[in-house]
């Protein structure tokens, strides 16, 4: 699917050309993610009694069916997973694609994209943190979040305790103090390096570093701001305090899914989808399937928190402008694309 020119729903011949000769033939037609690929083979229906008509549905991969399975379906819905890597992906109507994510067609509806960004620095880098500043204890973690002010008085701060993917860095810690941070123009912040925070602090800067570099990169991929709603899940989801930070950050209500499997039960929905697209012999929004019924089923998602200030999201805006430009910096003076 890398050979696809996305924006066209066509296999780019720059990109067949650069591969292989006579690929286009062997590779045969591109379809939208809810056709129908043709009937079920015999094999199956001896061997496991599918019966005969039993449809086959376009196939694809985890990450597209995870977007399925938490029921993301709009653009503007946005889903965050806290597990050992932290994975961001959304709905986006506009193509931006860039080196450091990914755009694929949005599985659900071919009119707009999915983004998606892996971070490597997720719950191991978060767990470091909490292991050297927070007692080893996610309460004393917590109680740091919440005894440090949002916006964390201009400290921020790069945890990569890995090479990171987002934005290609190597390992490292990376702590500034912004300076006229009252100030409503990025040209009046300054920011300053320094070796250490407090504890508190710490915690925060590596809270808040996390979402905004999520939100700056998201937004930089064509999501919109804020997002229409974020559903969390993994891990890391479980923890109140991480969930305040991210309705405050990005500004919009925080929805919460325990489900371990949501790319099985995306690919089931697909198929459903596709079944009910070909009945109907047009394209059908994935909603239909499951709006107003969701509450009954495991597709359910609670609200966690509602969105966070308005005035706050827009103060979140300016530092998180001021740490993409720390970041590009960064990047520029050690980052592995260098190499
Ligand atoms: P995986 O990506 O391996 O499936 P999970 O989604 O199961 O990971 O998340 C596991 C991670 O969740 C652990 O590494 C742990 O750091 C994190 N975690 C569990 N409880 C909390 C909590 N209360 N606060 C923050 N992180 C938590």
């Amino acid at each position: 699917m890398n050979l696809m020119d996305i924006e066209h729903r066509v296999w780019s011949k720059m990109a067949l050309e650069a591969t292989a000769p006579g690929l286009e033939e062997k590779l045969g037609k591109l379809a939208p993610p809810h056709a129908v690929a043709g009937l079920i083979a015999p094999y199956f229906v001896e061997r496991f009694q599918f019966k005969e008509d039993c449809l086959v549905i376009q196939w694809s991969g985890d990450n597209p069916n995870s977007l399925a399975g938490l029921t993301l379906n709009t653009p503007g819905d946005l889903a965050i997973s806290l597990g050992t890597s932290d994975t961001v992906f959304g709905i986006t109507t506009e193509l931006k694609p860039s080196l450091e994510g990914h755009v694929f067609p949005n599985p659900v509806d071919p009119e707009c994209y999915m983004v998606m960004l892996v971070y490597k620095n997720g719950s191991l880098t978060r767990e470091d943190v909490r292991n050297n500043h927070a007692e080893q204890s996610w309460e004393v973690f917590n109680k740091h979040l919440e005894n440090t002010p949002p916006l964390n008085g201009g400290k921020i701060g790069f945890y990569y305790k890995e090479h990171e993917i987002v934005p290609p860095m190597p390992v490292g810690f990376h702590r500034y103090v912004i300076e006229n941070l009252d100030s409503n123009s990025l040209e009046e912040l300054q920011e300053r390096e320094v070796e250490e925070f407090d504890s508190p602090a710490e915690v925060r800067a590596l809270i808040e570093g996390q979402f905004l570099s999520m939100r700056g990169h998201a937004e930089r991929f064509g999501m919109p701001s804020p997002p229409r709603r974020i559903i969390a899940t993994g891990g890391a989801s479980s923890n109140e305090s991480i969930l305040a930070a991210i309705a405050a950050i990005f500004g919009c209500p925080v929805y919460t899914v325990q489900r371990p499997d949501s790319a099985s039960l995306g690919a089931a929905l697909r198929a459903a989808h596709g079944w009910i697209c070909n009945r109907e012999g047009d394209f059908v929004p994935i909603s239909q399937l499951y709006e107003g019924k969701l509450d009954r089923t495991s597709l359910a998602a609670k609200l966690a928190r509602p969105a966070g200030e308005k005035k706050l999201f827009a103060r979140y805006s300016l530092l998180m402008k001021m740490r993409m430009q720390i970041e590009k910096n960064l990047v520029h003076r050690l980052g592995r694309t260098k190499d």
